[in-house]
Parts: C-alpha cells; sequence; structure tokens
C-alpha cells in the first residue's frame, strides 16, 4: 500500500556525515520527522532515552522482535537496532514524511515493506576523506577506527541497491542533494493531486489512481 507520507532512508559508513546531513535537513525542513529508533546499545554522552533512541534491554528488545513490533531490525557492529512498525505507519497514513537513519541491512528490509521507500546513500568522497573524519572525530582508538574502514568496504559494496548516491565532499552542497531528492518526492503526481488537489479540480483533470 502506498502511503500519503513520504518515506526518506538514509545509510552511509560511519564518517560520511549522515546524522549531520540529516540534522541540518530536518533543521531546514519542518515537514519531516526522523523516526526514533530502539536501540540495545548503551547511551554515549549526552544522549537521552527518546531523543536520539529508545534505549533498550536485549531481552525486551527480543521481546519485540517476538511480538513483530519491528519494520526492519538488525545486529550493527555487534548491537541491535530496529525501527517500530507502529511509529512509522501511523505518521504516513497522516501524510507525514519521515526520515530513517540506519545501516544498509533496515534500508533493504524497508524497501521489501515500503517498496515506495526512497533510500539514499551518502558516500565520502575518498578513503582518505574518510579515515581522517573519523580520525579527527576523536570518538574511536584506532582499532575502532580500522574496523569502521573496514566495514564501510562492505557497506558501500551496497550501494547500487539504493535509488540516489550523494557524495559528501562539500557539506553544503551534499545538503543541497538531500534537500533536492526530498523536493523531488513531493513533486511526484500522487503528492501533488493529493496536496494540491483544488488545483486539479479547477484545471477539471479527471481523477486517476494511475500513478505515471
Ligand atoms: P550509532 O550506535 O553510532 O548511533 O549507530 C550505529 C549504526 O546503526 C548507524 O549506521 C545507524 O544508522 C544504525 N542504526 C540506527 N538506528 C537503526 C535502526 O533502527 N535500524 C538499523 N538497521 N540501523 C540503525
Amino acid at each position: 500500500m502506498e502511503y500519503p507520507g513520504n518515506l526518506f532512508v538514509v545509510s552511509a559508513p560511519s564518517g560520511a556525515g549522515k546524522s549531520s546531513l540529516v540534522k541540518a535537513l530536518l533543521e531546514l525542513d519542518s515537514q519531516v520527522f526522523r523516526s526514533i529508533s530502539h536501540t540495545t546499545r548503551s547511551p554515549r554522552g549526552q544522549e537521552k532515552h527518546g531523543r536520539e533512541y529508545y534505549f533498550a534491554s536485549r531481552d525486551d528488545f527480543e521481546r519485540m522482535i517476538g511480538s513483530h513490533s519491528f519494520v526492519e531490525w538488525a545486529n550493527v557492529h555487534g548491537n541491535l537496532y530496529g525501527t517500530s512498525k507502529k511509529a512509522i505507519e501511523e505518521r504516513l497514513a497522516k501524510g507525514t514524511d519521515i526520515v530513517l537513519e540506519i545501516d544498509y541491512q533496515g534500508a533493504l528490509q524497508i524497501k521489501q515493506s515500503f517498496p515506495h521507500a526512497v533510500l539514499i546513500f551518502i558516500l565520502p568522497p575518498s578513503w582518505e576523506e574518510l579515515r581522517s573524519r573519523l580520525e579527527n572525530r576523536g570518538e574511536d582508538a584506532s582499532d575502532v577506527i580500522e574496523k569502521r574502514l573496514k566495514n564501510a568496504r562492505d557497506e558501500m559494496a551496497q550501494v547500487h541497491k539504493f535509488d540516489f548516491v550523494i557524495i559528501n565532499e562539500l557539506f553544503e552542497r551534499a545538503l543541497f542533494d538531500l534537500k533536492a531528492v526530498v523536493h523531488s518526492q513531493r513533486l511526484r503526481y500522487s503528492a501533488q493531486k493529493r496536496v494540491r488537489s483544488e488545483i486539479f479540480s479547477s484545471l477539471d483533470i479527471p481523477v486517476t489512481l494511475e500513478n505515471s
């Protein structure tokens, strides 16, 4: 079923700048909401339950898997992460646009359940730049950085399964590209017909369910 809201899924290897881009998009566009995932990892720094994530015990998370509460879930670097089905379906049904910031395994599961979801992959401009961003973040020890770089190779090998690719070389340019993808979805026939229905009827355009 196609919901009136758009579902955007953004994936990227660690250090490509996904979180900063999504944060900037949300600040500029009050019509898009970020879905808050559940995770079994512990809060980091200033993270708050219900703001960055819903932090859950492994038992609770597994109970949620058992009750089919997740539209997708994945083991990412040893921790479990999942997107609540109810939370996103309710919002999409109301016509709200949602962005999921999740790993590629989750993104591909989302496409199965929501064929209209728009999958966006963020790439760094080079290995050197990815490494230097990870090092400059100062968050991880060198062995963790090496692991993240190794994971990045596997993650980037999935990029061909995504609808759009944004290369985050210059942040402002990448943000422009992300906004362009979001905007283009809102110009689709099905969206325009719903949102600007008065113009369609004033122009005597016959109502059709076809989306071509
Ligand atoms: P972090 O622990 O650094 O916040 O996130 C680690 C990875 O898990 C990131 O790639 C992040 O996008 C991904 N992630 C966060 N939430 C979800 C989710 O609900 N599902 C999946 N599949 N991945 C998630």
